[in-house]
Parts: C-alpha cells; sequence; structure tokens
C-alpha cells in the first residue's frame, strides 16, 4: 500500500511526525508537506510562481507552497504511483464543523479525493493538544480498515480525536459537521511603525453541537468521523431560485 502524508501545519510539527510514526509499516510512506504554517489555507492552489520540492533531514519533502499544493504536486508529478490513500494532519486543533471549510488539513485531504484518492484528514481537538499518540493510533485503525476493506465509494472522512490518553477515549462516533456561533470580530492594533493593523479574530464556539455532530462526540470524548462530500450546490434552493429569478 502507498500512503501519502501531509498537513497544514509544516514539515516540522510533532503531529506529521507522530502521524507517519503511528503508520510506519503499513506501506510506503510518503510525506510532502508545506515548509511552513499554512493553517486556514483552506483549498488554494498556487498559481502565479513555481514551486520547489526539498527534502528535509526526516526524509519528508517540503513544498513552499499550500497543502493542496502539495499533495496535487504529489499525486500529478512528484510520485511514480498514485497513492492508495491520502492522509493529513495530524492536525494541531480542531477542525469541526465550519472550520472545514478554511482548515488547509481537510483542504489537503480534499484534494486528494477530488483527484479519485481516498482520503482522510485527522485532527487532534484541543488547542495545544498534546495526545499524538492517541490520534496516531486512531489514525493507524482507520488505514488498516481500508487495506482491509476499501470502500466501494471515493471517501473523505474527517476525523477529530479529543485530546486525552489512549484508553481515556471512548468510541469512534459517525457524525455530521456541527456549526460555529459567527466568528469573533477582527482585532485592530499597531504594529511597531505605528500602522494600524488587523487580526482576523478566533473563531465562534459550538453553536449546533447537539448530538450526532461532530462537536458533540468530541465533547463526550469520542472520536468524530464525519464523512465530507464537495458539491456545493444546495438542490433545495434550486426551484426557489428560479421562481426568484421570473419575478
Ligand atoms: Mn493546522
Amino acid at each position: 500500500m502507498r500512503i501519502l502524508l501531509s498537513n497544514d501545519d509544516g514539515y516540522f510539527a510533532p503531529g506529521l511526525a507522530a502521524l507517519a510514526e503511528a503508520l510506519a509499516g503499513l506501506g510506503e510512506i510518503t510525506v510532502v508537506a508545506p515548509e511552513r504554517d499554512r493553517s486556514g489555507a483552506s483549498n488554494s492552489l498556487t498559481l502565479d510562481r513555481p514551486l520547489s520540492v526539498r527534502r528535509a533531514a526526516s526524509g519528508f519533502f517540503f513544498v513552499n507552497g499550500t497543502p493542496t499544493d502539495c499533495v496535487h504536486l504529489a499525486v500529478t508529478g512528484l510520485l511514480d504511483k498514485l497513492p492508495d490513500i491520502v492522509v493529513s494532519g495530524i492536525n494541531h486543533g480542531a477542525n469541526m464543523g465550519d472550520d472545514t471549510i478554511y482548515s488547509g488539513t481537510v483542504a489537503a485531504a480534499t484534494e486528494g479525493y477530488l483527484l479519485g484518492i481516498p482520503s482522510i484528514a485527522m485532527s487532534l481537538a484541543a488547542r495545544g493538544a498534546t495526545h499524538f499518540a492517541s490520534a496516531g493510533r486512531i489514525a493507524r485503525t482507520l488505514v488498516e480498515r481500508f487495506q482491509r476493506n476499501a470502500p466501494s465509494q471515493p471517501t473523505l472522512l474527517n476525523v477529530n480525536i479529543p485530546d486525552l490518553p489512549f484508553e481515556s477515549l471512548g468510541d469512534i462516533e459517525v457524525t455530521r459537521l456541527g456549526k460555529r456561533h459567527k466568528a469573533e470580530g477582527v482585532v485592530k492594533t499597531t504594529n511597531p511603525r505605528g500602522d494600524t493593523v488587523y487580526w482576523i479574530g478566533a473563531a465562534g464556539g459550538a453553536q449546533d453541537a447537539g448530538p450526532g455532530t461532530d462537536f458533540h462526540a468530541v465533547a463526550q470524548g469520542r472520536v468524530s468521523v464525519t464523512p465530507l462530500r464537495i458539491d456545493l450546490t444546495h438542490p433545495d434552493q434550486i426551484p426557489v431560485v428560479r421562481a426568484w429569478l421570473q419575478t
């Protein structure tokens, strides 16, 4: 089995090293990750300059681009053969609800999925998360499951793991995405040269977080697995917009 790993926190991130370590022995592992933290990069491709690929002492490849660039160039040119699976992460922090729209971790997995490869995004759901080994064991379990019994349909899974010792983790729960409150406003401040600058504010707290959501599962200490799709069409609004256009 050929396994492609990437992330959005950068090729040096402990979560990525933990992922590679946890999956060791399951197949031929290649790591292609951004050269710096690109959290929040979403599904962006770099189109205005060429990309360079270099190799770190760890053997990991790193790219001066986005998570999407990494998976795209790995799959469409860098690797001799297509990977059987793409695993992204382990992200330092949750990717639940609306986070998935902005997440570079989810984007790296999405790129694999869009290129026809089963893909998994892994996130350790805590600020300053520490239990990467727990998340690594979950990643290994999921990849082993793919090896044993590949799903019949193309699959994109978004996985969030509570930041707990492995023995304290609850079961795996298949969930839907919850929703967050509106993000906090930008923070206006002054840089050392006296210019006004703005920091994007923090994500909002969980709002739609009832049973069945990713937020709920993680709050209960369970591992959340959400199958994602990428079609952004709002089918219910097709007749509504059609009618509106005729008014
Ligand atoms: Mn990140």
